[in-house]
């Protein structure tokens, strides 16, 4: 070919029931996709290293890889374990690397978790857009919580893991013991999809607006709103995952959200509508964010 070689980027959302992997164009523009099934690492590894194989036969090899990842996993680019997966409870994808995967290609690989890189994919593309300072927040199967600041996001010595906040429970309104089998009712163990399905018999979606479980859900998450506004007071917070598209939900939280801060921060008022808001990207978040890795992987 003429001229400048093309650039194709590796993006893979890593989720705990399902991969979203897809080949790109330099600007993101996606050329195929595929899902595939969260299994143990050597079968999902084959099928991701498959589908890449195929893609860069059909397309072209990709020049980077970005990897949203569930976690805990290893975030430091200095460390030896940059992109494995550390202690986790989820049967044997501790010491996972995804290098394992995907370094035969010999391809510069960034590595996040699925909740930064969501976060990122919001930032640049979806509801988190002209936010200095964004929070992004999914409640799925898990709870999960990311700080951008300027398209960076906040770390410690790792990821944060704010899915495991202490917060408020009632054991008279909520009998419910807790879920998360480290903490019992840290956040994560009462509102979390599965805590939900435990304590109620049903999806929150199923049981409706109006349902104390709405109430009881919002009340916990606005804990954690109150928690990260008071914390890092960003310009806005996404609240994204299966469970928040419950019809009601993002209502009561804002709601909540105003009481428990009491008036206290003048400049987080109202109704909160354009202060907690929905991904704009959908389910895309990961994967965009993904992309955007890709391409920062190879901008070094
Ligand atoms: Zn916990």
């Amino acid at each position: 070919m003429a001229g400048k070689a093309r650039k194709y980027f590796g993006a893979v959302e890593a989720g705990g029931t399902k991969f979203v992997c897809a080949l790109t164009q330099a600007d993101g523009t996606v050329l195929t996709r595929a899902t595939i099934p969260t299994g143990d690492p050597a079968q999902t590894f084959a099928s991701l290293r498959g589908f890449f194989d195929a893609a860069a036969c059909d397309h072209g090899a990709p020049a980077a890889f970005g990897i949203a990842s569930f976690g805990p996993i290893d975030i430091d680019p200095a460390s030896p374990d940059y992109g494995r997966i550390l202690k986790t409870t989820k049967a044997h994808w501790t010491g996972a690397r995804y290098e394992d995967a995907l370094g035969a290609f010999g391809v510069p690989m960034r590595f996040d978790t699925d909740v930064n890189g969501a976060a990122l994919g919001e930032w640049v593309k979806g509801a988190g857009q002209g936010a200095d300072t964004l929070a992004y927040v999914t409640v799925g199967t898990g709870i999960g919580g990311a700080v951008l600041h300027r398209g960076v996001a906040l770390n410690g010595s790792g990821h944060f893991e704010m899915g495991h906040i202490r917060v408020s429970h009632d054991p008279v309104r909520d009998p419910f013991g807790g879920h998360c089998p480290f903490h019992g009712d840290c956040l994560e163990g009462l509102a979390a999809g599965p805590a939900i399905r435990a304590r109620w018999g049903a999806d929150l979606s199923t049981l409706g607006a109006g349902h104390e479980a709405v109430s009881l859900e919002a009340d916990y998450l606005a804990q954690m709103a109150a928690t990260i506004i008071l914390l890092h007071m960003p310009d806005r917070i996404v609240f994204g995952g299966g469970v928040m598209k419950s019809p009601g939900l993002i209502e009561a939280l804002r709601q909540r959200t105003v009481s428990l801060l009491g008036g206290y921060l003048e400049g987080i008022a109202g109704d909160l509508s354009d202060y907690i808001v929905a991904p704009g990207l959908r389910d895309d978040a990961g994967l965009t964010g993904a992309i955007l890795l890709a391409q920062r992987a190879l901008k070094g």
